[in-house]
């Protein structure tokens, strides 16, 4: 994947070669998409991000979520481009969203998860809508300075954590102009008043993302922090709308937005934890269950990210570090080995709360064995091991993991 991806960068930058030229946007009369051999040779280059996509298992099946996507989605679609954008859902914790010039409109499971309300989901999409109405990738490709977008890419490259994943999604948009990205932003918010939607509460959507990212991200890391900073377009935004007409009230609808959105909560932490994002995910389950505050399974996802930030000391100071916009130093990664010990009793108390909500549930078990085995404690680790194996039955795919364990001393 990550080869395929760098091909189409160096094939945009080629494509740079040409020359600019006017670029209608879909919605002028006549107008249509793989007009030009530039523009066609675009159109196969991000088909195959999708099959790429597609083929790297990146497309998140979930059909409710997906209704209620094209719903909103296809509300704020002029009619001249209706039915030519898709809207997709990207099994990936990172909050992000992109959108392809074929119409490929992708928004992250991490993006989802985030969102507080309907108004901000309208807002995200008609802003990555608008890009592909407005042709951005094809207008870029023409006339965009070559080393600035290879420079990009390669900072990209050395991201690390995550970096495979978000190598395409990051290509892809690389090149939009602060300017398109305004154009961007200001006809998405357009789009988005025209269906109905509260402005403010769609503007609010830079607010979330940003308190979403560490600070240090805000100007690099995620797409929505490209070129006009998070903080710059809430505040053009908002400029914007104090000197537009007052328009009736909008719809928010954040009930509707969290109830859609909670079944994926527990996907997100699953993946930041898979992802070795383990503070990312600590933070977000502390959002999560205020949120949904009975559920069981938050405090046990929990313990997995404390269990992975003691057992992982190197990633979690790269993610620390990275957070910070730091390079990783050998102190930073002492700091969490010294911390192991904490950390254990900590993942240890956060899965005794997890069987607390819900005793049958077998991960809690299996956590309360695992943190106390590693914390050198067969007596509280046995039994507790002891009753995963029982409860998780047929299911514990790790069954012989835990029955050497059950058998050695921690090392
Ligand atoms: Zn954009």
């Amino acid at each position: 994947m990550r080869g395929r991806a760098i091909l189409l960068l160096v094939i945009l930058v080629t494509l740079s070669g040409c020359g600019m030229s006017s670029v209608k946007p879909m919605t002028a009369p006549g107008a249509q998409l793989g007009e030009s051999d530039d523009e066609r040779h675009l159109l196969s280059l991000a088909a195959e991000v999708d099959d790429d996509i597609r083929r790297a298992g990146l497309l998140y099946d979930h059909p409710p979520l997906q209704q209620y996507l094209d719903k909103v989605g296809r509300s704020l679609l002029p009619p001249a481009v209706d039915g030519q954008l898709r809207f997709l859902i990207l099994r990936s914790p990172v909050i992000n969203a992109m959108a392809l010039p074929n119409g490929s409109v992708y928004v992250s499971l991490g993006l989802l998860a985030r969102i507080e309300n309907e108004a901000q989901l309208a807002q995200m999409l008609a802003h990555e809508a608008s890009h592909v109405i407005f042709r951005h990738s094809l207008a870029h490709a023409r006339g965009s300075k070559a080393g600035a977008v290879v420079a990009e890419v390669a900072e990209i490259a050395t991201l690390g954590i995550g970096a495979v994943m978000r190598l395409p999604i990051h290509m892809a948009v690389s090149g939009y102009s602060r300017s398109q990205e305004e154009e961007a932003d200001r006809h998405g918010l357009q789009l988005a008043r025209a269906a109905g939607y509260d402005a403010t509460a769609a503007v609010s959507l830079y607010d979330t993302v940003r308190n979403s990212l560490p600070a240090a991200l805000d100007d690099r890391s995620s797409i929505y922090a490209s070129h006009p900073t998070l903080r710059r377009r809430s505040k053009y935004l908002r400029r914007e709308l104090a000197r537009a007409a007052p328009a009736a009230a909008g719809t928010v609808s954040a009930g509707e937005l969290l109830a859609r959105t909670e079944s994926i909560q527990r996907e997100y932490l699953r993946l930041l934890v898979r992802a070795q994002q383990f503070a990312t995910a600590q933070e977000s389950a502390a959002i999560i269950e205020a949120r949904m505050p009975s559920e069981a399974w938050i405090p046990c996802l929990l313990g997995d990210a404390q269990i992975g930030t003691a057992q992982h000391p190197e990633a979690a100071a790269f993610e620390q570090a990275h957070r910070e916009g730091k390079k990783v130093t050998d102190e930073l990664v002492e700091s969490f080995r010294s911390r192991r010990t904490e950390m254990l009793q900590t993942a240890r108390q956060s899965y005794r709360r997890c069987a607390d909500a819900d005793p049958a549930r077998a991960e809690a078990q299996r956590g309360i064995g695992l943190a106390s085995h590693l914390l050198d404690d067969p007596a509280e680790a046995a039994p507790a091991l002891r009753s995963y194996l029982a409860a998780a039955g047929a299911a514990a795919s790790d069954r012989r993991f835990i029955e050497h364990l059950l058998t050695v001393r921690p090392q």
